[in-house]
């Protein structure tokens, strides 16, 4: 039986009606919530618990989103988290009905760290990846090690994730968080670069400056923060290190 998109609930974190980081132009950013990762820069851990936030619908979203379509034009719909894969019924629904607005198809970005994705079933996510028109798909660590540490889990369903897109030829914009003594060193960078040599996709590589915003959130949920001694990122600096990537990259297509 057909399932109606807009009849589709999931769990929600919260809305940013006008997001202008989270994909081109304005947007409209959904959050979901839930996330098996524990990303130790992570800045939103009130977005873990995947009994947390509410639960919403797609039509409500659609109505939403409708309601401001003129301010979205040349921007689109984002969803983030939180996981958006951690629920990709909903996250398939909710673009299926964007892209099938009887009021025009909407721009679809979806924001996850790949961490959710189960290369065991991938029909699960067959409607959301037929519905993306890009994604931002964060890389935290190059080296698997470091990257259980940081994140504590394994890389390789993210690696198997991009891999999926790259097959597919899903647009991709990189993301890297830098952490100053943990993602910062030349020697990462430049194996960032090797690592994401490898798709044909990535259309984009932005490399955002850690910040300690979130800490609050921690003391707040009673949270350890592993990074409570780490100073944030210079921002300045993100030009420089962000060649550094790019050329590694190169190099290692030629
Ligand atoms: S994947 Fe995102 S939401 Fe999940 S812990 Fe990491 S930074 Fe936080």
């Amino acid at each position: 039986m057909e399932v109606d998109p807009l009849a589709v609930r999931g769990r929600v974190h919260s809305v940013e009606s006008f997001g202008t980081v989270d994909g081109p132009g304005r947007r409209m950013v959904v959050f979901c919530q839930g996330c098996p990762l524990r990303c130790a820069y992570c800045h939103n851990p009130d977005t873990w618990d995947f009994a947390g936030g509410s639960e919403t619908s797609v039509a409500e979203l659609l109505e939403r989103f409708e309601r401001n379509r003129a301010f979205y034009r040349g921007g689109g719909l984002t969803v983030s988290g939180g996981e958006p894969l951690a629920q990709p019924e909903f996250a398939g629904a909710l673009f299926r009905a964007a892209h099938e607005s009887p009021r025009g198809r909407i721009h679809t970005c979806l924001d996850s760290s790949g961490g959710a994705w189960d290369p065991c079933r991938p029909e699960r996510f067959e409607e959301l990846l037929a519905h993306t028109d890009l994604v931002l798909l964060d890389i935290k660590h190059s080296d698997p090690a470091a990257h259980r540490w940081l994140c504590g889990a394994d890389q390789e369903r993210i690696l198997s994730f991009a891999d999926e897109l790259s097959a597919r030829r899903l647009p991709v914009l990189v993301r890297h968080v830098v952490v100053p003594g943990i993602t910062d060193s030349p020697r990462e960078l430049r194996e960032l670069g090797r690592l994401i040599a490898r798709w044909d996709n990535v259309v984009g590589l932005d490399l955002l400056p850690y910040h300690t915003m979130g800490l609050p959130k921690y003391e707040r949920l009673g949270i350890p923060c592993r990074l409570k001694d780490t100073p944030p990122m210079e921002a300045s600096r993100m030009g420089e290190l962000r060649e550094l990537v790019l050329r590694a990259r190169a190099d290692e297509r030629r």
